[in-house]
């Protein structure tokens, strides 16, 4: 089994989904007292979303390839970036290690495309909504298209993950707005929903939707362990 570097911290709710996933995959696969071999570099919350929220991407490219570095030399395999909207800055870490880096978004267009489905709703932060850095790997890379949601429903899922979600508050009523906005996107033809932050599925389930889901989280992490075994 390889090492896995985890970059997390954005946020530690979510982080802590990857270390459960992780152990929880391996030790299907391997069974008995087998766990998950990675190493975690976790930021500091609280610069990064300043950062974003400035618009400052390339302070951001340094930060992510410092903790790239970090990981590689203590030993990591591959690194996982463990949060959608960083991947903003994926070409920043790719170039500062010799290790390969796993996108989440690829990993998650090989899991739509497994599904056969042409055309997705994306729900994120605003970043990983509007700009391009995710929705063209969905499209160049796999053929699928990405709907968003209009600019008051994006406005709804951003806020409630910087006000609630990365400080681990869970409100059923932000269920159902998440709820009424999928809805929403499945009226305008989206035929499933990536939950494309990392922090969303702890708000919404499989259960809450009759859609097929795409838990980026848990796609990402599933991934890291199969590239660990090969
Ligand atoms: N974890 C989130 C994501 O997957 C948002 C927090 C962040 O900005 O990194 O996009």
């Amino acid at each position: 089994m390889q090492t896995i570097g985890l970059i997390g911290g954005m946020s530690w709710e979510s982080s802590l989904e990857y270390y459960r996933i992780l152990n929880e995959k391996v030790k299907d696969l391997l069974g008995g007292f087998s766990s998950c071999k990675c190493l975690m570099y976790s930021v500091d919350f609280a610069e990064i979303e300043t950062l974003q929220h400035k618009d400052e991407w390339a302070q951001l490219d340094k930060l992510m390839a410092d903790a790239a570095v970090r990981l590689y030399k203590g030993g990591a395999d591959m690194i996982v970036l463990c949060t959608n909207t960083m991947h903003l800055c994926s070409e920043a870490i790719v170039q500062s290690v010799p290790i390969p880096f796993l996108h989440i978004a690829e990993a998650t267009g090989e899991e739509i495309v497994k599904h056969n489905l042409k055309k997705v709703g994306l729900l994120g932060t605003n970043f990983t909504m509007t700009k391009d850095f995710y929705k063209e790997v969905l499209t160049d890379k796999y053929g699928i298209e990405t709907i968003i949601p209009n600019e008051q429903d994006r406005e709804q899922i951003h806020r409630i993950i910087y006000e609630e979600l990365v400080l681990g508050k869970i409100l059923p009523e932000s269920r159902e707005t998440y709820k009424a906005i999928i809805k929403r996107l499945q009226d305008n033809g989206a035929e499933g929903i990536i939950l494309g932050c990392t922090e969303i599925p702890l708000l919404i389930s499989k259960n809450d939707v009759d859609l097929p889901i795409f838990d980026t989280t848990r796609i990402h992490a599933e991934k890291a362990v199969e590239w660990a075994m090969r």
